[in-house]
């Protein structure tokens, strides 16, 4: 009856793979932070809400929000001595949005992907009917001669770190080896914040190296859909002149500035979150590699009978939800780290679903 853009049929329908109520659930797949925001730092939003007219469209280039990022990221790398100001900066409705937009803007038939990795930037790029050159990650699921995969179509190379969804960081030395050609590189920091590094540093040295980061994870905001991108000037203008009008709505806005002026919290939620990472990576360490993001990819394949799809069920069954893949990941599970109650409940399912297949409990292998 219609005539549907034939691009459509590369994307399957969105349907949750369980039907459970969530509210019972505890949900370690989508590698949210397992704490909401705090009351006294809500009311400081809400206020904030109280002061602004919701009638009136946001700032046309949200400039505002833009400085305060900048100025925010220059004092948070201060070792670094960088110096960001709001026309390095764009905001975007989540960092999806700003991944949407670097494709955009350049010219080839093609982009650099790692897999496994993020599935968004090959999304977003058939979306934008451009092309998708896979480089997979090495065995110990590091980044290996990108630099030489590139060519004069080469639209850009997108490189997560830490990776999502294997968890380690990617080796710097061969980040600056792809930054070398010139290509734009599109290094996705949305774990960054639980590895203490960030390649921001070299900003100034490659103007070809666009940042994405977001407030989706280390700093609690998933729901309120707010992630920023950190470039060379030019680069910034051409999303300006393509980017969608208002997309970064006044509640983000407010929102965003609000956690930045409050960052002790957030510093406190981190360490947290690193510490119960090395808990569990210890307790889990015959299934598991170095994660230096706030999640960990188990590997099932040495369990004898079990598969990511049993595993998967057991744990749902037992209302913990897990991330399982397909492809090369096809015996691994993603679990992100909870509150150190959700962490110990994990743990003890994981025991059981070992015990069921009549082996000792992890920490004693
Ligand atoms: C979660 C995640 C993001 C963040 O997406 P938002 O749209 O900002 O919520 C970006 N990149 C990676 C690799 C992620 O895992």
């Amino acid at each position: 009856m219609f005539n549907f853009n034939p691009l459509l049929n590369e994307f399957p329908e969105y349907k949750p793979s369980y039907s459970k109520d969530l509210k019972n659930m505890i949900n370690l797949s989508k590698n949210e932070n397992p704490f909401d925001i705090p009351d006294e730092i809500k009311n400081i939003f809400f206020k904030k809400i109280q002061e602004i007219n919701l009638n009136r469209y946001p700032e046309l280039t949200s400039d505002t929000i833009r400085q305060k990022i900048a100025d925010f990221f220059n004092y948070y790398f201060r070792n670094y001595e960088i110096t960001l100001d709001k026309n390095n900066i764009i905001v975007g409705n989540g960092s999806d949005e700003l991944i949407s937009y670097t494709i955009k803007i350049f010219n080839g038939d093609h982009v650099i992907v790692c897999p496994p990795t993020f599935e968004m930037y090959e999304f977003y790029s058939t979306l934008n009917n451009v092309g998708i050159k896979k480089v997979p990650l090495n065995n110990n699921f590091e980044i290996s001669e990108v630099e030489k995969k590139v060519d004069e179509n080469t639209r850009l190379v997108f490189i997560c770190s830490p990776n999502n969804p294997t968890g380690n960081l990617q080796p710097e030395e061969e980040i600056l080896k792809v930054l070398k050609t010139g290509v734009p590189v599109v290094m996705d920091e949305a774990y960054a914040d639980f590895s203490k590094t960030s390649m921001i540093k070299y900003l100034e040295e490659y103007p070809n190296l666009i940042i994405l980061k977001t407030f989706s994870k280390a700093f609690g905001l998933a729901g309120i859909r707010a992630g920023t991108l950190i470039a060379n000037q030019s680069i910034v203008n051409q999303i300006m002149k393509i980017k969608s009008p208002y997309s970064f709505n006044v509640l983000s806005e407010k929102m965003v500035e609000t956690i930045i002026e409050n960052y002790d919290y957030v510093r406190k939620n981190i360490d947290y979150i690193i510490h119960e990472r090395e808990l569990l990576s210890q307790d889990l360490k015959a299934y598991t590699m170095k994660s230096d993001s706030n999640f960990l990819l188990l590997d099932l394949s040495k369990i004898k009978d079990i598969t990511a799809d049993s595993a998967y069920e057991f744990f749902l069954q037992n209302n913990i939800i897990v991330r399982k893949y397909e492809g090369v990941l096809e015996n691994k599970i993603r679990v992100t780290i909870g509150t150190k109650e959700e962490n110990q409940i994990f743990l003890e399912c994981f025991n059981e679903l070992l015990n069921y297949h009549n082996l000792r409990f992890t920490k004693e292998l």
